[in-house]
């Protein structure tokens, strides 16, 4: 807008002066000359009618028939420049005078009165012409235009054509301005953007910083503090004030309380700080400062110079890591060292083995536990574990390597002893310890232990090894009635073998349905005939045919097979007598660990149930052994069956404890008198003698009396003559398969018969 306004602005001044002179000076150049002329012709008038006045007289009327006069007068005002023509005219406008040539028009004609003593006698006139004047003019006009034409030339066209090269320049320029502008927009809307960008950048870096777990602090090439985060300060408990940035290593560590976290001082850190940045090399460091905490330190070298130092607090971690290497080695429960820590003792020990040196391993387990664990709830038993492994602690002789190795498996090693003599004299001291009684949790319990020992390099030098022969000498002991110690024989290896693989196929066995019940007759001796049968496992193993009971019933004891087995026996023998005469009864077997199952009394409930059998027909026979284990909830277990029907019978009589206090406890309807005593009952007399006793017992308690293995007619007349009720054995009939029963009954019968 504004170049267009200037160009019009020099284009009107232009123009305009342009103008002015071509047009005002021919005006005023016409104007002047006519004023001036008419100024003249003016004055030549008045003086020409002042002379005409003198000339009249006054009242003097008759000047105008002097014409002549008046000529002569009138040439006085005559000029030679201008030719004129003068007319007098009288008051009345009668023409008295007209002097002159003619003049070319057009004129210019002044008029004057001419008054004489105040009165106007006439009028004079001259008229001279312009055309010279107009010529003139014209001339001047000409001259004028040429003049304006130059100057609307130099005053218009050529200043505006230098102002539309100049504005063009500018324009150009402006152009350029434009475009350097809208580039220096683009760069600086990039520079607006960037800047955001590293605001933002800035933020989260800010938020990184301040939000790390580690304190950071970062110098530059002078050695001076640049960044650190909050995370330094709170560690080494600074202000922000204390710390401007700009301060060297040196001061910043004065002000560190607690002690310089640097190993060795600023000097010494800022040497290593050059040498590894030379080697392009993180330096760490890990130290303890004063209150105790463990940091971490990793200075790295950065590329202008400078370094970044990272401050880990790590005694937390140091704090787990020990712990958890801890408890890697160790059992949570008594805190003993682990089975992990065990063997590596035992590595130790053995490489440390000199000659003629020996390594006894004794491995101990507690007797008794499960059923403590089992009845008194596993808190009890924890606290029975950690009792007991504080009893081992104070036994084994101080830094003995001890562990406990799971359960209630614990193991000692002991070096540098005299053996087996060590070994002896330490398992007794363990087994005395733990068989002492324990108060736990406001409880008496009795446990105890057995020992089993193997003794390098004798019994094996490397570790497992011997583990596995203490634990066999462990088994033995266990198998040998508990309590005990026994150190490993060789032989033990392949009865433990046989031993595994009978618990393999035993445990498959009740699937496969490789059980079988045998039934043997019970016999009334007078009048002698069958009142009921026992029933008796079979084991009709694929590979080695009939397997008595005495050669898996222990191991499904002790592996706990025998409650599912047991049970299966019990309903197979009620399936089966409830198809036989009613006064037929059928005895069924108990092991000791039934009665730990506290659902006995309504396994029993059930198998009757479900084979519909009179509970009175059943007749459950129990060794001494069942009354020996915790005796209130086995007298429990016996009166409840007793109650509801069943008859209990004490089995295998004089082979256990003997005690007859146990033929007290409970209200036996049956006492059968174990076979190893009726074999004998003709040759021996301290068996002929319990014989009679039990028999004796029997009769006083009015509770009937069996004679088991009656294998001939001798000893049949012998236990009769005792006074036995009942027999039992190989005289009568071995133990049969079911379908051969009624063969049997009827051949009974008939021999029944005949005697
Ligand atoms: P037990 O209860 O005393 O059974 C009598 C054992 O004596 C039976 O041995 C029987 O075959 C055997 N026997 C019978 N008459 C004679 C004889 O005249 N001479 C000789 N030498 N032996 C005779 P078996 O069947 O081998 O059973 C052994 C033991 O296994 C049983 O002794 C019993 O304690 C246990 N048992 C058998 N079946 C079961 C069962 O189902 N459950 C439980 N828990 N134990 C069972
Ligand atoms: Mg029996
Ligand atoms: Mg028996």
């Amino acid at each position: 807008m504004v170049p267009v306004s200037l160009r019009t602005l020099v284009g009107s001044i232009g123009l305009g002066i342009a103008a002015f002179t071509a047009i005002v000076i021919p005006v005023g150049f016409f104007v002047v000359g006519y004023t001036n002329k008419a100024a003249l012709l003016d004055f030549k008038a008045e003086h020409a009618a002042a002379h005409i006045a003198n000339h009249i007289r006054p009242n003097d009327a008759n000047w105008r028939h002097r014409p002549a006069r008046l000529i002569e007068l009138l040439a006085e005002v005559e000029m030679a420049s201008m030719p004129t023509r003068k007319r007098v005219v009288d008051a009345d406008g009668a023409l008295v005078v007209d002097d002159g040539t003619p003049i070319r028009s057009p004129t210019i004609v002044r008029s004057v009165p001419v008054t004489v003593s105040g009165r106007t006698a006439g009028e004079l006139s001259i008229e001279a012409s312009i055309r010279g004047l107009i010529l003139q003019t014209a001339l001047v006009g000409l001259l004028s235009a040429l003049l304006g034409s130059a100057m609307y030339f130099v005053l218009r066209v050529f200043p505006l054509r230098v102002l539309d090269r100049t504005l063009g320049d500018l324009a150009r320029a402006n152009r350029t301005i434009a475009d350097r502008n809208r580039l220096l927009e683009q760069q600086n809307q990039m520079l607006i953007e960037s800047r955001s960008q590293l605001e933002e950048q800035n933020v989260r870096f800010d938020a990184a910083l301040n939000n790390m777990t580690q304190g950071l602090c970062m110098f530059d090439r002078n050695e001076r503090l640049l960044v650190y985060n909050q995370r330094f300060l709170d560690m080494y408990a600074l202000s922000a004030d204390a710390l401007a940035p700009g301060i060297s290593l040196e001061s910043l560590l004065q002000r560190v309380k607690g002690g310089p976290p640097i190993p060795g001082g600023a000097e010494q850190h800022l040497q290593s700080v050059r040498n590894a940045r030379d080697d392009n090399q993180a330096i760490t460091s890990v130290v303890e400062i004063d209150d105790g905490r463990i940091i971490s330190l990793v200075s790295r070298a950065m590329l202008n110079g400078g370094w970044v130092t990272t401050h880990e607090d790590i005694t937390e971690r140091r704090r787990a890591e020990a712990k958890i290497v801890h408890m890697a080695h160790h059992d949570a429960l008594t805190n003993l060292p682990n089975r992990v820590r065990f063997r590596s003792d035992m590595e130790k020990a053995l490489a440390a083995l000199g000659r003629g040196q020996t390594l006894a391993v004794l491995s101990v387990d507690l007797d008794r536990f499960k059923q403590v664990n089992d009845t008194l709830g596993h808190a009890t038993g924890d606290h029975l574990l950690q009792a007991a492994a504080e009893r081992l602690r104070n036994v084994v002789r101080e830094g003995a390597p001890m562990a406990r190795l799971g359960g209630d498996e614990f193991a000692v090693l002991q070096a540098n002893a005299d053996q087996p003599q060590g070994a002896t004299a330490l398992a007794t001291r363990i087994i005395d310890t733990l068989s002492a009684p324990f108060v736990i949790d406001g409880q008496q319990v009795l446990i105890g232990a057995s020992v089993g020992v193997a003794i390098a390099p004798g019994d094996g030098t490397n570790v497992a090894q011997l583990l596995k022969n203490a634990d066999m000498g462990l088994y033995r002991a266990k198998a040998d009635g508990k309590g005990t110690v026994r150190f490993f024989e060789p032989g033990m290896d392949a009865r433990m073998q046989a031993r595994r693989l009978l618990e393999i196929d035993l445990r498959k066995a009740l699937a496969d349905s490789e059980f079988e019940v045998f039934f043997q007759p019970i016999v009334q001796l007078d009048p002698q005939e069958i009142i009921g049968f026992e029933a008796l496992l079979r084991w009709r193993h694929p590979q080695r045919g009939i397997v008595e009971p005495a050669a898996f019933i222990p191991l499904a004891e002790e592996t706990g097979l025998i409650a599912p087995i047991g049970e299966w026996v019990l309903r197979q023998a009620c399936a089966e007598a409830v198809k036989w005469p009613e006064h037929f009864h059928i005895a069924v077997n108990l092991s000791p660990v039934q009665f730990k199952n506290r659902t006995l009394v309504q396994t029993v409930i059930a198998a009757l149930a479900a084979s519909g059998l009179a509970p009175q027909r059943l007749e459950l026979e129990i060794t001494e052994s069942v009354l020996l284990q915790d005796e209130e909830s086995t007298l429990a277990t016996l009166h409840a069956l007793r109650e509801f029907g069943v008859r209990i019978a004490m089995d295998d009589f004089g082979t256990g404890y003997s005690s007859l206090g146990y033929l007290r406890s409970f209200p036996f309807d049956k006492i059968k008198i174990d076979q190893s005593f009726i074999k004998e009952v003709g040759s021996r007399s301290d068996s002929l003698a319990i014989v009679r006793a039990v028999t004796g017992l029997g009769t006083s308690l009015g509770i009937a009396t069996t004679a088991e293995g009656v294998e001939n007619l001798e000893q049949l007349e012998r236990v009769k003559l005792e006074g036995c009720n009942e027999g039992q054995g190989f005289l009568f009939s071995p133990p049969v398969e079911a379908k051969e029963l009624p063969a049997l009954i009827e051949k009974h019968n008939r021999q029944r018969k005949v005697a």
